[in-house]
């Protein structure tokens, strides 16, 4: 039976006394009251207070009269952590925007999404508990709206308030609850402009009570605690109960400031310099004005958005088509300073641009852009507009004399920078938007011809609107352009580009593995992590299913998994083993024939040959990527490998093509790594301290499960959470030869390669080749290109002039 959010807010509010009225409250004099307009019942210090505070429910009030202590966006956040410190808090470096280490995802959402799913779970410790961090997100559900309304973004901060908690304690609720009332005291907010309205939150199979924090009319946090799993209907408590408050920075620095819109604290002082190099104004009496109207302009809320424009533009007392370019104005103006913050986030944690996955909605924001600029006739610089973020979302610059201060003293000196990373990845950040805009420009050029044909024939549904985005990168402004020439009107629906984005935020899941049956055994014993040239045992069979799969007690064989091969070999010297994989525990051999009971010891042998090739093509790889990441960028990332035993491959994330120099190079500095004889580490460490100790770039394979995750690192060069069977050291791999490479789809680069004894065979093979060619020409080598050449040439002429003879003689 599933229970509904409606059902269970009626559930809670009923019980109201145990899920919201906390000990904390009653000790700070907060008492529990009911919305007049709404109905909702919250908690407020102000006996007198009618309203809940939501903005549905009273307007801003901070507008134009800030509330509490004026900080700017940087300092607001560093001030948060101090106080947060000084009562305990761990303030945690922030997590890339990209979550690799998920599966289910593109994109950083929220803060909690840091420790999902491991840490929430219970099965892995926190980084650090409890815990602040300040984590940037992705939404890319709004994008209209940004510049429209007054506090609409791509991304913002969210400040994660976090506490996992897994002895049972009545009063687990109070201690964060209380810090948030102290919290709002620090920053001179007062008392009574907070009130927590009870909420329900449900999500994932689990729910538990909510107070959404308003001040000044805004929602400031949501505070959520995670304490049941929801099952058959009911609500059982869960043994790790965690309070996941999510803070708006850009909401609490907009409060502290009470500009007229959050945008002028958010993008200060990027947003000034902006202005004046594009000669913009910005009408301070419009946005005074606007203010008091723009929470009516949600594109994506509002049914009617002419009569919505009209109704403001009337209120405000101006011309509907003056109003309507003044908004167009602000959207593209505060549009391209969020898009770019956006990309500078992305790009720096290694994503890039493309037509598909989560780099489909940089792609948009990065064109749509540039596309704005054009119509206001701006002449942007995105690269300009990242530096100058990069530089914002430092914090103000620090004073020489710094070193050798803490990160608790830099911070009480309010001198910590705030995402200090961003400035080093700039000139990576730089080279992706070169490679990007010149994209666009090229793709551009393209349109007008081609949209011309198509619109001659029909008319454009949506559908076809967003295939025109899709298949040929042509924005729908384009189209109502190109239409006007030849006197037809497209309209383009308000949320067009949110319509595009919504589908590029949750990422595809793995394919399982092949074999789906059913067995009972709990799982097998893996041997080959403990010796990994272990290719004779002797194991109990357990279980064998449908005469053919056959699970062992333990066993050697490495099934297929990482994008290695499994290994192969006999079981009793007679019985081969074909495949072998993993479900879950179990590993999986595929055996023909089954020459053996239940219960029987067998002898096993792993085909040698065949392992040695794949554990080398295996760091090979490992290899590959590390040289590629070093030489090309720190946007290279894995997209795929496979390992074989003909030869390997290695897809990474890259913008364009690689030359044969860059190849050569990349060759030459991968068996240079070989033959400095690196040793491979290989070990096992608990999650956090391998995220801690390396970061998320271990997560080169993607997402991995378990507590403890195995790491190989190649000292120096580079380091992944990796399941498959490694040489020990850099020199066994033997030399590696690149075959080729290709670009396998936008924004991913594919090379194959080989390594040890297949790259012996293939030098031999070429040399072959060679010899035979030198042999035919009779030259020696050195001289066979020119002579090719020659030879070539001479064929050439000598065929115009059979042709030419052939004509006279006609
Ligand atoms: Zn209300
Ligand atoms: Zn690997």
């Amino acid at each position: 039976m599933e229970i509904t959010k409606k059902e269970l807010a009626k559930q809670f509010a009923k019980d109201w006394e145990k899920h919201y009225a906390l000990k904390v409250f009653k000790d700070r004099g907060f008492i529990r009251k009911q919305c007049k307009i709404c109905g909702k019942h919250f908690w407020t210090v102000d006996k007198d207070r009618d309203v809940c505070g939501d903005s549905t429910c009273m307007p801003y009030s901070f507008i134009g009269k800030k509330i509490g202590w004026a900080h700017d966006y940087v300092d607001a956040w560093r001030e948060f952590a101090r106080f947060f410190q000084k009562h305990g808090r761990t303030v945690i470096p922030r997590y890339p925007t990209i979550a690799r280490w998920r599966d289910d995802t593109w994109f950083v959402q929220a803060s909690i999404y840091d420790f999902q799913p491991h840490v929430v779970s219970g099965e892995s410790a926190p980084p650090a508990n409890p815990l602040v961090v300040a984590q940037p997100c992705f939404r890319f559900n709004d994008i209209e709206n940004i510049g429209v309304t007054n506090r609409h973004l791509s991304s913002f901060v969210m400040i994660g308030q976090h506490n996992f908690i897994s002895e049972a304690r009545r009063d687990w609720k109070d201690e964060d609850v209380g810090l948030v009332i102290d919290c709002i005291k620090h920053f001179k907010i007062p008392e009574k402009e907070l009130t927590f309205v009870e909420s329900v939150w449900m999500g994932g199979g689990n729910a538990g009570p909510a107070f959404e924090v308003f001040v000044g009319g805004m929602e400031l946090l949501t505070a959520v605690f995670m304490q049941y799993s929801i099952e058959d209907g009911k609500l059982k408590e869960l043994p790790l109960k965690i309070i996941d408050f999510g803070w708006g920075l850009e909401r609490l620095a907009w409060l502290l400031n009470g500009t007229y819109t959050s945008y002028e604290v958010i993008f200060d002082p990027v947003d000034k310099k902006f202005a004046k190099q594009i000669g913009f104004e910005r009408d301070l009496e419009f946005l005074k004005a606007l203010s008091k109207v723009n929470s009516n302009l949600d594109l994506n809320e509002t049914e009617d958005i002419d009569l919505a424009l009209k109704d403001a533009a009337e209120k405000i007392g101006i011309p509907l088509e003056e109003f309507k370019t003044k908004i167009k104005q602000l959207q593209a103006f505060y549009s391209i300073l969020d898009h770019s913050r956006t990309l500078l986030f992305a790009l720096a944690d290694g994503a890039l641009p493309s037509n598909t996955g989560g780099g489909y909605n940089l792609r948009v924001i990065l064109r749509r852009a540039l596309r704005l600029a054009e119509e206001q006739g701006w002449k942007i610089d995105l690269k300009w507009l990242v530096r100058e973020h990069a530089q914002a979302l430092y914090g103000k610059p620090a004073p020489r004399v710094v070193t050798g201060l803490s990160k608790e003293e830099l911070l009480e000196a309010q001198l910590m920078p705030m995402y200090p990373e961003l400035r080093q990845a700039l000139p990576d950040v730089e080279k992706i938007l070169d490679v990007e805009i010149k994209k666009y420009f090229e793709s551009k050029s393209r349109t007008s011809q081609l949209l011309a044909k198509i619109l001659e024939k029909k008319e454009l549904s949506n559908e076809e609107l967003i295939q025109l985005y899709n298949s040929h990168g042509i924005f729908p402004e384009d189209v109502v352009s190109e239409a006007a020439k030849l006197g037809k009107t497209v309209k383009i629906p308000a949320n067009f580009y949110s319509q595009l984005t919504a589908s590029h935020v949750a990422a595809p899941k793995k394919e399982l593995p092949t074999i789906k049956l059913k067995f009972k055994a709990k799982g097998t014993k893996p041997l080959y992590y403990e010796n990994d040239r272990l290719f004779e045992f002797e194991a109990k069979v357990l279980e064998i299913v449908d005469d053919r799969y056959v699970v062992l007690d333990k066993t050697a064989f490495y099934p297929t998994s990482g994008g290695q091969s499994c290994d192969i070999g006999t079981i009793n010297d007679v019985c081969a083993v074909l495949d072998v994989q993993k479900q879950g525990q179990v590993i999986i051999h595929e055996v023909e024939p089954v020459k053996f009971k239940v219960g029987e010891i067998v002898k096993c042998k792993i085909d040698e040959t065949r392992r040695l090739q794949l554990m080398r093509h295996h760091t090979a790889t490992h290899i590959l990527n590390g040289i590629c990441r070093r030489e090309l960028g720190s946007h290279i990332w894995q997209a795929g490998a496979e390992k074989t035993v003909e030869k390997a491959r290695l897809d990474i994330t890259h913008y364009q093509n690689l030359t044969d120099e860059e190849l050569k190079k990349i060759e030459l500095l991968a068996n240079e790594v070989v033959l400095s004889a690196i040793p491979v580490n290989k070990f096992f460490l608990p999650r956090p301290e391998a995220e801690k100790r390396y970061g998320m770039r271990i997560y080169q394979g993607g997402a991995v499960p378990g507590a403890e995750i195995r790491i190989v690192e190649i000292p120096g060069l580079d380091v992944e959470a990796c399941g498959g069977i490694h040489c020990s050291n850099t020199l066994e791999v033997g030399p590696i030869k690149i075959l080729g490479s290709k670009k396998i789809q936008d924004g991913i680069i594919r090379l194959e390669f080989v390594a040890g004894k297949r790259a012996i065979e293939e030098f031999q093979t070429e040399g072959a080749l060679l010899k035979e060619a030198t042999q035919i020409f009779n030259v020696q080598p050195e001289h066979l290109p020119k002579t090719c050449a020659r030879f070539f040439k001479e064929w050439k002429e000598q065929r115009k002039e059979i042709e030419k003879l052939k004509k006279g003689q006609k």
